[in-house]
Formats: C-alpha cells, sequence, structure tokens
C-alpha cells in the first residue's frame, strides 16, 4: 500500500532541521507524496524550495494562513500573490493554493475583514491561474461556503474538516474534498465526518507538527501516522484497507493534477 499527506507544514520551525528525517520516515512508511502547506511568503518560499529538492515527492501549496494575517508586513499579500503569479503552474512542484481561509475564532472584528480580503485575493489568484485550493475552515465552513460561489474555483479542500456535519452534505454536492487526520483513529467527531465523506472525495493528512491525542500523544507529528489513519477509515467505512489507499492515492492525483503511480 501506498499513502500520501495531502497538508502539512513542512516549513514550520518545529520542523527545522527535521526535515530530511520526516522525508526519510515517510519514504520508510511508504507516504510517496507529502504537501507543503504555506502560511506566509517566507514560508512560500520554502515550500517551493523543498519541492524543489524533493521532486516527485514534496509538493508546495502556496498561501497566507489565516492566524497570520495580523502579522503579514506591507507588501506580504503582493509579494504572496506574485510568487503564485510566477510559478505558473508547475505541477512538478507547485500544486495548489493553501493554506487559506478563514477563523475567527482568532483576532478581532477588523482582523475578520482582513481576513476575508485576502481569502478573495487568494481564490481569485486561484481562479486565474486553474489552481486548487486548501482551506482552514475552523467554525467558518459556511461563511467560507457563502464566499466560494463568487469565484470559479472548482477544487477546493476543506483540510480538518471537523464540523457542522449538516454543512457536509452541500460540500459532498458541490464535489468538493475533505482532508482528514489522525483523530481519525481516536475522535468519535472525525469517525462521524468520515462516515459522511464520500471516499471519492476523501484525502488524508496530518497538519503537522501540530501534536496529536490518542495514540500520538506526546509524539512529534509525522507522515508515518497516516497508515494509522487510512486503517482507520478503512474500518469506519467497512472497506478494504488496501482499497481504501488506493482510492486516497487516486484522489490525490485527480485532486491536485499529478501522476502518482
Ligand atoms: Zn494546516
Amino acid at each position: 500500500m501506498r499513502f500520501v499527506d495531502a497538508h502539512i507544514h513542512l516549513s514550520d520551525q518545529e520542523y527545522n532541521g527535521k526535515v530530511e528525517t520526516i522525508i526519510e520516515e515517510a519514504q520508510k512508511s511508504n507516504v510517496i507524496a507529502l504537501v507543503s502547506n504555506s502560511v506566509n511568503y517566507e514560508s512560500s518560499m520554502l515550500s517551493l524550495q523543498l519541492a524543489e529538492q524533493n521532486p516527485g515527492l514534496v509538493y508546495a501549496a502556496l498561501g497566507i494562513h489565516p492566524w497570520n494575517i495580523q502579522f503579514l508586513s506591507s507588501n506580504e499579500l503582493e509579494q504572496t500573490l506574485d510568487l503564485i503569479f510566477k510559478q505558473g503552474r508547475c505541477r512538478e512542484k507547485f500544486v495548489a493554493i493553501g493554506e487559506i481561509g478563514l477563523d475567527f475564532s482568532y483576532g478581532k472584528k477588523q482582523i475578520a475583514d482582513l481576513q476575508i480580503k485576502v481569502f478573495n485575493e487568494m481564490l481569485q489568484a486561484a481562479e486565474k491561474r486553474s489552481l486548487p485550493v486548501i482551506v482552514h475552515c475552523r467554525r467558518t465552513a459556511s461563511e467560507i461556503m457563502s464566499i466560494l460561489p463568487s469565484f470559479d474555483v472548482e477544487k477546493v479542500l476543506f483540510h480538518w474538516f471537523s464540523g457542522p456535519v449538516e454543512l457536509l452534505s452541500k460540500i459532498v454536492e458541490k464535489g468538493y474534498y475533505v482532508s482528514e487526520g489522525p483523530p481519525s483513529v481516536y475522535s468519535n467527531g472525525a469517525k462521524e465526518i468520515i462516515k459522511s465523506v464520500p471516499l471519492n472525495t476523501l484525502l488524508t493528512e496530518t497538519d503537522g507538527p501540530v501534536r496529536f491525542g490518542g495514540p500520538f500523544y506526546g509524539k512529534m507529528t509525522t507522515p508515518s501516522f497516516i497508515p494509522q489513519v487510512v486503517k482507520a477509515i478503512a474500518e469506519i467505512k467497512g472497506i478494504k484497507e488496501t482499497d481504501v489507499a488506493g482510492q486516497i492515492l487516486q484522489n490525490f492525483n485527480d485532486f491536485f493534477s499529478v501522476n502518482l503511480f
């Protein structure tokens, strides 16, 4: 079986000096592709560099995370958009815009307005470049669903979607994707979500270096957790593990327009 991590932050400080080990561990665990998500201009540059250094294994997603909005330097949004436009769409390394989105539990009202502005700019870039987007949707999934129809962006990945479950039918109806990670192994909430997402729009992720509970408690998060996530999905859905792994690999190819075999 081969596995994929559609959402990890290899450029995060916590992984400083450890990226090589993480990549080695991923390969040992048969995780054959990682999407290095970015949170600002600097990490977007780093994600691109990692993708260049690890062709066919690390892919870059470029963008500005909603948590970073209040720390942006004066021209950082323009710089990041410039970087996105300059890269064009090189599927060998640059496959999506992310991590972008909204999180209103973070910051004040004016920060929320700024988050919406940046999110809109990123969606516009995705539309112009026909790129998929990876969205952070913590408690903002309904706002995000109301903004998306203004843009011609077909491929949307709701990363670590955690509810409300009622919104899932709309997400599924639109053909949007959902990625789930280590909580699938131990959290009833995550299991509920997985039950309602069709297997052909489901992806696996770690969101590393975010740390997890259950059997992952106290451990540094690495893509080597993914096989356990796939095993959990197989149990929840009552489908053979090999079939789940194969379908998720196919989903990765479809979503990011790459060719993993
Ligand atoms: Zn993330």
